[in-house]
């Protein structure tokens, strides 16, 4: 039952898409016929361990009372998270999870679930391996850094005895104002399909009915459309076109649940005046019935509560539960006092909510349990799990970091910097490692950063180590107050950093974002702080060169201060190994071979992804008019440089005209013209020339990554079937129009036509 290797995006497919195992099925509806309506409710019931857990003076001992009333009263099938400030480390772990499974194998022979939010390493357990964030790995445009950093992270969780993961993200990172854009894999579809595709084979191994002790299941989040939000504030309305969503937000989600993804958390805001946890047609239509996907779908924090006292499409908490869960949710995830459990049995009495709803989300929690190997196997241990933390483990978090850092500039060879260049380190993200690891981790909201962070290098510190402390001078200029907002700034007197300017070869100035995520990341400007853009503009004067050193989460609009630097690097969010990434890349030992997977804005008015419609550019027309109304962006989509250069040649594409059944096969030959070995990143696009709704500029189809010596050429293939590109036509029909297409890879390209148009009746091919 282990389920074929990825296939393409707009691939027809072959249903059910999880082939369910029909020795796990007997057992389902075994286990379902015994238990009364309380229990099944109580499985789709999740709440935070706060709710119970004591640090008592015997330790993490749960209070036994508490765990009665859990699951002995209300049934209680799933356990989430733990507050950060506990700061668990795995033998905690190992301490708390088996009391909870022995109190839930009691009351109800049930195991519980517990999940975390593993979204960048084994962020829930002290000591364990962080890598970079999502959009770092996306910067990779290489899958095997996704698949690795979920395969270590699953080891790592059932190390802590627990087998769920509320990841990975893959929500499109469209809007730089949204502060969880970091957390997904930029903003093009397919890199978000095949990234994810890659982690969930990484989380889950490859067999989703029997999920073994070192893999753990995912949760694909949040289903949909959340990273659009039109005022650019998290959790607040979007309104997507019915075509961008299913062509674009939709995309990523059908992969990951091709790739065997077990469970799927919703959305917490509307699309187009509904709310996902109450749109029936996004998830029972689209997920449950059209492709046969047996798995859960859990809420979003307290998200069925805000049905009725945030989004008012419910009078009360009663309505609330009962147009969400007819809406087709599985499991309430922190429903807010167990009343919930209560009404929603006063529902099904009264006939509001069926009974076969509920035992149809019953089922998919048991099922879930069950392909996890739960009910034989409720507990996993740090002792079977000895490369935990291992440094073999963090060797590959370092390695990942150095392949997601992106060369923005480089003018006349100011990097690699040579040993014995005087440093002069500066800005507010220099000895940070709250900004290097961002949201969801330890040094996430300050108070831990002290103790959790002396394992790891700084910038500064890793330059230290690198280039020689006595070569290294540290002036902080702008600082971040750690324990405060991460908008919170304290700046000094620049008069300190320009006098240590003096005695340096080079400044490094580190700028950037200190960590937040969901609302307190809001924004109210998009442009990188006042404070920042001052202090490099001081330290121009000196006429020292400058290499800017960019750590955030989202592009912040750097205009004024990029021509003022010699060289760029942004970072991105690189987790615990970042600044030794960044030593290793500056001082030559390794390459830059990342590239953005996402459009860094110039202008706070234009804020554009690559593939937008082609009539964005309103302000020009060849040799008639050319108004400052063009698509102006600080760095493409796709762009990143290395220590060496690559020439693209021979671009072949085996048909040159193609029908709607057809593959095309596309070449080209990669040499590596510089001197130093490289790895490049090949993306094809296609655009299409003329289609019945104005087409996209241009479009990703496929990417690979080559590594190459000196001198050495490599021919990639991509094989793409003409069905990728069609798009959703004013009908929502998937269509394949006749007419010319352009491909290009590099600075090449090729013209192909489809010589016949063609709809697809199935809605996902
Ligand atoms: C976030 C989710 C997360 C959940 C549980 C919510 O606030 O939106 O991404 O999985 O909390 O921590």
């Amino acid at each position: 039952l282990a389920l074929a290797l990825p296939a393409f995006a707009y691939e027809p497919i072959t249903l059910p898409v999880i082939p369910s195992d029909p020795a796990i099925e007997k057992k389902v509806s075994e286990t379902l016929s015994r238990m009364t309506l309380d229990e099944k409710i109580g499985q789709m019931t999740q709440i935070q361990l706060d709710i119970l857990g004591e640090n008592g003076p015997d330790g993490f001992r749960l209070v036994p009372a508490k765990l009665d009333t859990i699951f002995g009263v209300y049934k209680v099938g799933s356990i989430l998270n733990a507050p950060y400030s506990y700061c668990l480390d795995a033998e905690t772990w190992n301490v708390i999870i088996p009391q909870i499974q022995e109190a839930s194998m009691k009351y109800m022979g049930i195991p519980c679930i517990y999940g975390l939010d593993q979204n960048h390493g084994t962020t829930y357990t002290n000591g364990g391996t962080l890598f970079p964030q999502n959009l770092n790995v996306a910067a990779s445009f290489n899958t095997e850094i996704a698949r690795r950093a979920a395969e270590i992270t699953a080891y790592e969780t059932r190390a802590s005895d627990c087998p769920w993961t509320f990841s990975p993200t893959l929500d499109l990172a469209r809007d730089p104002r949204w502060p969880r854009f970091w957390e997904n894999y930029g903003e093009d579809p397919l890199v978000n399909a095949l990234m994810g595709a890659a982690a969930v084979r990484g989380f889950q191994g490859d067999d989703p009915n029997h999920i073994d002790g070192n893999h753990i299941a995912v949760s694909v989040k949040h289903f949909m459309g959340y990273g659009v939000p039109f005022s650019g504030k998290d959790r607040t309305p979007a309104h997507i076109s019915p075509s961008d969503l299913r062509e674009k937000h939709f995309a990523p989600y059908l992969e990951a649940i091709k790739n065997g993804a077990l469970t799927v958390m919703v959305n917490s805001s509307s699309i187009n005046g509904t709310p996902v946890h109450a749109d029936w047609t996004l998830l029972t239509k689209w997920l449950k019935n059209d492709l046969q996907w047996d798995g859960l779908i859990v809420t979003d924090w307290a998200d069925i509560n805000n049905l009725y006292t945030r989004e008012k499409v419910a009078r009360d908490k009663k309505d609330a539960i009962r147009i969400a869960i007819n809406a087709g949710i599985d499991m309430a995830m922190e429903p807010y006092k167990v009343d919930y459990c209560t009404i929603l049995r006063e529902l099904v009495e009264e006939g509001s909510v069926s009974m076969e709803r509920i035992d149809d989300a019953a089922a998919r929690a048991l099922r879930l349990k069950y392909r996890l190997g739960l009910f034989d196997h409720p507990n996993t241990t740090l002792k079977e799990h000895p490369d935990h933390a291992s440094k073999k483990f963090r060797k590959e978090a370092l390695e990942s970091a150095v392949e997601t850092m992106v060369l923005l500039k480089n003018e006349n060879s100011l990097l690699p910097l040579s040993q014995g260049t005087r440093l002069l380190v500066t800005g507010p993200t220099a000895n940070s490692m709250r900004s290097l690891n961002g949201g969801w981790s330890y040094t996430w909201q300050g108070h831990l950063t002290d103790s959790y962070a002396k394992d790891y290098n700084t910038i500064l510190e890793a330059l230290s180590a690198t280039f020689g402390a006595a070569n290294v001078s540290y002036v902080p200029t702008v600082s971040f107050n750690n324990e405060g907002h991460y908008e919170d700034e304290t700046v000094s007197d620049f008069a300190p950093a320009l006098k240590a300017a003096e005695k340096a070869d080079v400044i490094v100035a580190c700028i950037g974002e200190n960590s937040y995520c969901e609302t307190p990341g809001n924004l109210t400007d998009l442009h990188l702080s006042a404070n920042q853009r001052e202090m490099v503009k001081a330290l121009a004067k000196t006429g020292k060169p400058i290499l800017l050193v960019i750590n955030e989460g989202r592009p912040r609009i750097l205009a004024d201060i990029e021509p003022l630097a010699q060289a760029v690097v942004d970072v991105i969010i690189p987790g615990n190994f970042g600044g030794d990434a960044l030593a290793l890349l500056l001082s030559g030992k390794r390459n830059f071979s990342a590239k953005l997977p996402f459009t860094y804005p110039r202008e706070i008015n234009s804020l554009v992804t690559y593939d937008y419609k082609v009539s964005e550019e309103v302000g020009k027309m060849e040799g008639v008019y050319d108004y400052d109304a063009r698509v102006n962006v600080q760095w493409p989509f796709g762009y990143g440089k290395s220590y060496t250069t690559f020439s693209y040649s021979n671009l072949h594409v085996d048909k040159h005209q193609f029908g709607p059944s057809d593959m095309l096969t596309v070449t080209v030959d990669i040499t590596n013209t510089g001197s130093v070995d490289g790895k490049e990143a090949v993306l094809l696009y296609s655009s299409d020339h003329v289609a019945s709704v104005v087409p996209d500029n241009k479009r990703l189809r496929a990417f690979d990554k080559l590594a190459l010596m000196p001198g050495e050429t490599r021919a990639v293939r991509f094989t793409i079937p003409a069905s990728d590109l069609a798009f959703v036509n004013a009908q929502g029909q998937w269509a394949l129009e006749a007419g010319d297409f352009t491909l290009s890879v590099g600075p090449l390209s090729a013209t192909v036509s489809c010589t016949e148009s063609y709809t697809w009746t199935t809605p996902n091919i």
